[in-house]
């Protein structure tokens, strides 16, 4: 199956980084969000990366920024995505939120359209089941930021089709990724292990054992991490990070994920980490 256009739902962090990385590969994708201010500002976040990119690479790339923003179409409208050939979903780490759109994007997507779930913690199977599709649903479990990483954790649910995960490794591969194919389990190989590491990080900030730059200190100088698991929390966005721990909680039903209070009362008091401004460390943030 030939793939030029890729759907892309959600126009977060996730979702700006592999509409990014899509065009970039010549693809044509259509970027769907909920309404045009959040379109906005995926725009602005885009446009920003791609100055830095050739600012890093001192090239004069202007005229090429502006090749790959004509590639994405951004639409507050889901029906754009009936001209999806692979779909690559990235709503918030919510059950309830995941089961309807995948709904709606079934009726609304032609029979061929393959589904990417880009989740941190909920089963694929689990996602393929809101779907008439399941041979056709996979995980695809981008890392952050999208651009800079070139290995991809790609899921095999219950029922997806050996075909399935060919066109995700095709389509990878014209990303310049490489992809290790794992078999479902909630959390994966990469969030089962990162998640507990980075709530337990939190339980040492919370208790006091350490500062935030101690404790991230001793991961980078001592393990040669690039960053600590704060840091880390700070790049994924804890949100994300405190509705990934609930759906590991939920979907092995053992309190071992159960999330750190800090964790909790800091998503309360808005502090969801770089996108928001401020979490463990501050930043600055493009509006
Ligand atoms: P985010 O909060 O930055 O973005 C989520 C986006 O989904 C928001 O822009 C929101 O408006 C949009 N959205 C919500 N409901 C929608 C709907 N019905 N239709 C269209 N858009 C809708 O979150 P994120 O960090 O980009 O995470 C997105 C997904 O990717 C989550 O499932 C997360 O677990 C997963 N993920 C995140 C990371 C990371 O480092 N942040 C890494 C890998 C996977």
């Amino acid at each position: 199956m030939e793939i030029t256009t890729v759907g892309v739902v959600g126009a977060g962090v996730m979702g700006v980084g592999i509409a990014q990385s899509l065009a970039q590969s010549e693809f044509r994708v259509l970027l769907i969000d909920l309404n045009q201010e959040i379109l906005e500002r995926a725009r602005r976040h885009i446009k920003e990366n791609l100055r830095l990119q050739t600012l890093l690479k001192k090239d004069a790339g202007a005229p090429r920024s502006n090749l790959i923003m004509e590639r994405i179409v951004f639409s507050p409208d889901q029906r754009t995505l009936e001209a999806a050939d692979f779909l690559i979903e990235n709503v918030v780490e919510k059950w309830e939120v995941k089961r309807r759109v995948y709904q709606e994007i079934d009726a609304i997507c032609p029979g061929r359209t393959i589904f990417a779930a880009n989740t941190s913690a909920i089963p694929i199977t689990r996602i393929a089941s809101a779907t008439g599709r399941p041979a056709q649903v996979l995980g695809m479990h981008f890392m952050n930021p999208v651009p800079m990483k070139r290995l991809v954790e790609v899921i095999r649910g219950y029922h997806t089709a050996a075909e399935t995960i060919d066109a995700a490794r095709g389509l990878l591969s014209r990303m310049g990724k490489d992809a290790v194919v794992v078999n479902d389990s909630p959390g994966f190989v990469s969030n089962r292990v990162l998640m507990l590491t980075i709530n337990e990080a939190i339980f040492l900030a919370h208790e006091r054992v350490a500062s935030p730059a101690e404790v991230d200190r001793i991961f980078k100088e001592c393990f040669g991490h690039k960053m600590g698991p704060l840091e880390t929390a700070d790049l994924i966005g804890l949100d994300t990070i405190l509705l990934s721990l609930e759906a590991l909680v939920e979907a092995f039903s053992d309190s071992k994920y159960r999330p750190c209070p800090l964790l909790k009362q800091m998503v309360d008091a808005g502090l969801h980490g770089r996108k928001s401004g401020a979490g463990f460390y501050q930043y600055q943030v493009v509006e």
